[in-house]
């Protein structure tokens, strides 16, 4: 199928752009960067949109930096440049775990970041890993700019914390190649598309003497968004990560989730594998920590 007629417009600047969504009726215009999940849903007419103003030529929108305790990625930056990046991949080798993991190589060269994280798909990768790594979302929009806690991003189906005139501009990773540090990402993906069924991610830092300092786990692909099992969390904390407590632990991962039901995947099988995939996960960020 074809899209209805838009408009399309690919400001130089951020400035530009804010101008842009400003200048439409809200609902009428809308962002695209990669255009892998917003493409297909306007060829499809579930979506329908008078103007599209293009962001992945921004230069505001791109770049990767370290800024001591994490790595900031311009939102406009492509999985496939996020994965080649040493930076990226000394310190935040979760978002490479997750990342390597999307799609095929078409969607990771075209897909960006920042679009993953402001579509929120219920069965995207990487809103697992921004709350398991306590990311924070920088967004600019007309009355200036402000950060989310990932743990306030992603709010419902598809919907985030962004306001509509609002450009989600870069995202700031929390670092974890420090001692004692280990993160995993495990999924079980659909056959066809590759998207989460259910994914966890996983971060965990270990105390001196081996005990769980801390454990982040971020559940995708499971519920209506991604979600902390924080429950897990807490069951964790001051214990030493053997089978017994993480299977005990795990037990408890889909509680509370507002499990999704489709043809593929029943509620009570995604939380069947959101309890083994938490366990796994958890158990290869304990390994990785415990060597570190
Ligand atoms: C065949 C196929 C397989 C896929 N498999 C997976 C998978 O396994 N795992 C996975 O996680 N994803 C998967 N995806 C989705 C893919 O990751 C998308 O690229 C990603 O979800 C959206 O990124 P994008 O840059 O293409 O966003 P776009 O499609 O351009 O935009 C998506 C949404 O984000 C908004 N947006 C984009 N950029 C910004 C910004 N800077 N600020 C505010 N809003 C913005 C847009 O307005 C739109 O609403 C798959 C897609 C396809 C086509």
């Amino acid at each position: 199928m074809f899209a209805k007629d838009f408009s399309y417009a690919a400001p130089a600047s951020l400035a530009e752009a804010l101008a842009l969504l400003q200048s439409q009726p809200e609902g009428e215009v809308k962002l695209v960067a990669g255009g892998q999940s917003l493409i297909p849903l306007l060829k499809l007419r579930m979506t329908e949109i008078g103007a599209l103003v293009d962001v992945s030529k921004i230069p505001e929108l791109h770049g990767i930096t370290d800024d001591g305790d994490g790595v900031v990625i311009g939102a406009a930056t492509t999985y496939f440049q996020a994965v080649n990046s040493p930076l990226v991949q000394k310190r935040c080798p979760l978002v490479i775990q997750a990342v390597s993991q999307v799609g095929d190589p078409q969607v990771r060269a075209r897909g960006t970041i920042g679009g993953s994280l402001a579509h929120a798909d219920p069965a995207g990768d990487l809103p697992a890993v921004a709350l398991a790594v306590d990311a924070e979302l920088r967004a600019t929009g007309p009355s200036g700019s402000r950060s989310i806690p990932a743990t306030a991003f992603f709010v419902d189906l598809m919907t985030t914390a962004l306001q509509p005139a609002e450009v989600l501009t870069a995202v700031r990773f929390h670092a974890t190649d420090a001692p004692h540090a280990g993160t995993a990402y495990v999924k079980h993906r659909h056959p066809a598309s590759g998207y989460a069924i259910v994914g966890v991610a996983a971060a965990v830092w270990l105390n001196d003497d081996g005990t769980c300092r801390a454990a982040h786990v971020g559940i995708t692909g499971a519920g209506t968004h991604a979600t902390r099992a924080a429950g897990v969390e807490q069951a964790l904390t001051g214990k030493r990560l053997d089978d017994a407590t993480l299977t005990a632990a795990c037990a408890n991962a889909a509680d509370g989730l507002d499990l999704m039901s489709d043809p593929y995947a029943s509620g009570e099988y995604r939380a069947h594998l959101t309890r083994v995939l938490a366990k796994r996960a958890l158990a290869q960020a304990a390994a990785t920590a415990a060597q570190r």
